[in-house]
């Protein structure tokens, strides 16, 4: 058969370049030490944690060895295509502070071996389809979905492996007349591979986090460019793995079992494999059993989950180390202080098997992380989300930064050295501080005492308030109300005759504090009064007599 002029019938495009160019258009990197990484996600516009777990392994990857991590588009599937994905991939990843040197939608010098998106490739795929074709390694396939699922029935009914390949693969040995008459005929074709190879033969592979494993030669004949020309994930990767000089494919186990197809179809193009790493899935505990993270059955499978409930970000990425390397805690245990990207990080380290996924470990971390904030990033921090997921009355709130930050250094310690340590959410710290702004003061007066002496005591206390008191001074005077509503002044002698009294100090400031706060707890109500200001608080004891 004459198989140039079966692939100039099958591609006809007139434009591409002889294959052999590309390997001078994209150049091996020669300035690059490290490992090339990449991303390679569909852009579906749904990326979870998965995908940020395998990015961080890219990112480190790349990173710990002055290496280049990109973001390549896998967009052969228009129907999963969704506007915004890409721009949406990108600020989900920032967020978690993880960032491409180079790629789709990135502004970088680097950016030279591109297109980065695979539907703008297509010449590419298409000279090394035809080239395939002219060396016999590939061929046209006019089988209809009817057909193929007809053979699948034969196969499953046999018990052998599904596919097209040895004498199901019917087209295989078409003339190049039925060939011509199908295409003249306007008969849709995909492009298959022929394969070489044989389910006898076994093949020694080395993965990158799974070490040796021995897989079964490839004796499918698949697909590589679908009927309307755009190639298959197989093809495509190849291709672009090869010529955006990748070092290390790291990706979702499930690839495990195509890795045969892709080892053999590096081999016919005559490229030498990247390295694979195939990361093992995220798992949970529920109920006793361990299973895949479900992204119907679980919510915290999102990236928007973590962001929408505004968990610290550097505290998911954290979280996200200790599972990709298990000596990460150790380490961070021995430089609590440190900035994780100092770990270094090793693919060979990470774990074989299913990676299990604590939601309770990850909360930890977070209250733990944004115990350690500085003033300015807890600000930040709060100020981040509620810019995205606050109301318009938190927006109004966090315009007056000086404010702010007296009140979170009183509510969170932020600043100084006794920090609350339950606050593991942004969401969390941002409804905390409603009660300094009117608008979002929303009190319940559940006062333990009587009206008159809860009128007497706000009363009595508006009258001697003096923002310009002391802690001291402050309280001296919330003692000196107690005798007016029959309470003890002294604890000492509240203890000893309690009959004799009514309540106690501390009772005369849980009125004032449910008067200011209104709630019965809270951080030091003088210091809260002083935030408020005089205005404010007097204000709040007057409307808070019933
Ligand atoms: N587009 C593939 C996916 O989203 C990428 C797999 C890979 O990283 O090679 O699963």
């Amino acid at each position: 058969m004459d198989l140039k002029k079966l692939a100039e019938i099958l591609i006809p495009d007139t434009d591409l370049l002889p294959p052999e160019e590309y390997e001078n258009i994209y150049p091996e990197r020669s300035g690059v030490k490290g490992e090339v990484t990449r991303l390679a996600p569909s852009p579906t516009g749904f990326i979870h944690l998965g995908n940020l777990y395998s990015a961080l392994a890219d990112e480190r990857a790349a990173h710990t060895t002055d290496g280049v991590f990109y973001l390549r588009i896998e967009d052969t599937d228009e129907k999963r295509k969704v506007d915004g994905a890409v721009e949406s991939v990108i600020r989900s990843l920032k967020y978690f502070g993880i960032n491409f040197d180079e790629g789709a939608e990135i502004n970088s010098p680097l950016n030279i071996y591109g297109p980065y998106y695979q539907r703008q490739r297509a010449k590419i795929y298409r000279a090394f389809a035809k080239r395939l074709i002219e060396q016999g390694l590939a061929y046209p396939c006019f089988c209809t979905e009817d057909e193929l699922n007809a053979v699948r029935e034969e196969q499953t009914a046999q018990k052998l492996i599904t596919g097209y390949y040895g004498k199901y693969a019917k087209c295989r040995n078409l003339t190049f007349e039925q060939i011509e008459a199908n295409v003249k005929a306007g008969k849709p074709y995909v492009i298959r591979l022929k394969s070489q190879g044989s389910t006898e033969n076994k093949i020694l592979f080395k993965d990158a986090i799974k070490g040796e494993v021995t897989v079964t030669e490839n004796d499918q004949d698949v697909v590589i460019l679908k009927s309307d020309g755009i190639p298959t994930y197989h093809f495509a990767h190849a291709i672009d793995d090869h010529f955006m000089r990748t070092t290390l494919v790291i990706r979702g186990e499930e690839w495990l079992s195509s890795l045969p197809v892709h080892i053999e179809l590096h081999k016919v193009l005559g490229f030498k494999p990247p390295r694979y790493a195939h990361t093992c899935s995220l798992m949970k505990m529920d109920g006793g059993t361990k299973r895949k993270l479900s992204k119907r059955k679980d919510p915290e499978l999102s990236l928007d989950y973590y962001r929408k409930a505004g968990y610290f970000p550097k505290a998911v990425v954290k979280y996200l180390m200790t599972i990709l390397n298990s000596d990460f805690e150790e380490w961070t245990l021995k430089n609590p202080d440190a900035d994780y990207r100092n770990f270094k990080f090793r693919i060979e380290k990470m774990g074989k098997s299913g990676a299990l996924f604590d939601l309770d470990k990850l909360n930890d971390l977070s209250r733990t992380e944004i115990s350690k904030l500085s003033e300015e990033e807890c600000f930040e921090f709060l100020k981040g989300w509620v810019d995205e997921f606050g109301t318009d009355k938190d927006k109004a709130h966090f315009k007056d930064k000086d404010y702010i930050i007296k009140v979170l250094a009183l509510i969170m310690g932020v600043g100084g050295k006794k920090r609350r340590k339950d606050i593991e959410r942004a969401e969390q710290g941002v409804r905390l501080i409603d009660y300094f702004f009117d608008d979002t003061f929303a009190p319940e007066y559940n006062y333990r005492f009587d009206k008159k002496t809860v009128n007497c005591v706000l009363e009595k206390f508006a009258l001697s308030y003096d923002p310009a008191d002391d802690n001291s001074a402050w309280f001296a005077k919330v003692k000196a109300i107690a005798p007016a509503v029959g309470f003890a002044a002294e604890m000492s002698e509240y203890k000893a005759h309690p009959e004799n009294y009514k309540g106690n100090v501390s009772d005369v400031a849980e009125i004032l504090r449910i008067a200011i706060t209104g709630m019965p707890n809270s951080p030091d109500l003088c210091t809260i009064m002083g935030i408020l200001g005089k205005e404010r608080s007097l204000a709040r004891l007057n409307a808070a007599k019933i």
